[in-house]
């Protein structure tokens, strides 16, 4: 088989790694959905009768490093959730909890942006929620820290503010499944792998933003991210 390709190969979504020129080629990306009992509430969920599920944006969704992000077409209800990111160093299947954290190279954050709107339609209508979730410009994350600097993050402030003031302040000490056992569930599901990004819910206080609002998250010992939105694509 040839190494050529008959349309243009797209290029390899990656992000950038503190202390390195090297970046992180992106494989997938999966979310963890209801993760903190606060947002699960905000939600209309019972946070005690649902366990965590998961579902996916596109690599191609990344905004690495964060920066600029066109408000996105097809919304008038695009929310904010700030949420940790976990980049697989290594995978498998059926990893258990105790193994997990040893595949995990390093951590970032992120913001799962959610058409709104688009989503309440789609449960109303039974309609998966996929295209919600995954657009352009999805997924701002900023630059990955490797857990051989800081270690496996258990507690710690996770704050976004917009244009200066307090929308979402929770700590990752609330998160109802722990690192360990998202990766132990999702590895039940699918196959895991080095480039896989897991972003791990989002606490309390998600609402719209609309073109011109100015983002600002911080995760304590971790990382900052902006993203200040920007008129539509033409
Ligand atoms: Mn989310």
């Amino acid at each position: 088989m040839s190494n050529e390709y008959v349309t243009p190969a797209p290029a390899r979504p990656a992000l950038p790694v503190r202390g390195t020129t090297a970046r992180f080629p992106v494989r997938r990306i999966y979310c963890v959905a209801r993760n903190y009992a606060d947002h699960a509430v905000e939600m209309g969920q019972d946070p005690t009768r649902e366990p965590p599920f998961f579902f996916q944006k596109n690599p191609g969704d990344l905004v690495p490093g964060g920066g600029d992000v066109p408000y996105p077409p097809a919304t008038a209800d695009l929310h904010h959730e700030l949420e940790m990111v976990v980049a697989l160093g290594d995978g498998g299947r059926d990893i258990p909890a105790e193994a997990a954290l040893e595949r995990v190279y390093g951590y970032a954050l992120g913001i799962d942006f959610t058409r709104r709107d688009l989503q309440a339609e789609a449960k109303r209508l039974g309609r998966p929620w996929a295209l919600a979730k995954a657009f352009d410009g999805a997924a701002p994350c900023s630059e990955l820290v490797p857990a051989a600097e800081i270690g496996h993050p258990e507690r710690g402030r996770i704050q976004l503010t917009v244009n200066g003031q307090v929308r979402q302040d929770g700590d990752l000490a609330q998160m109802s499944w722990k690192v360990p056992q998202i990766i132990a569930r999702l590895s039940a599901l699918v196959s895991l792998a080095a480039g896989d990004l897991i972003f791990t819910g989002t606490p309390a206080g998600v609402a719209a933003v609309g073109v011109g609002d100015h983002l600002h998250g911080q995760l304590e010992g971790v990382a900052e991210l902006d993203v200040t939105l920007t008129r539509p694509a033409a």
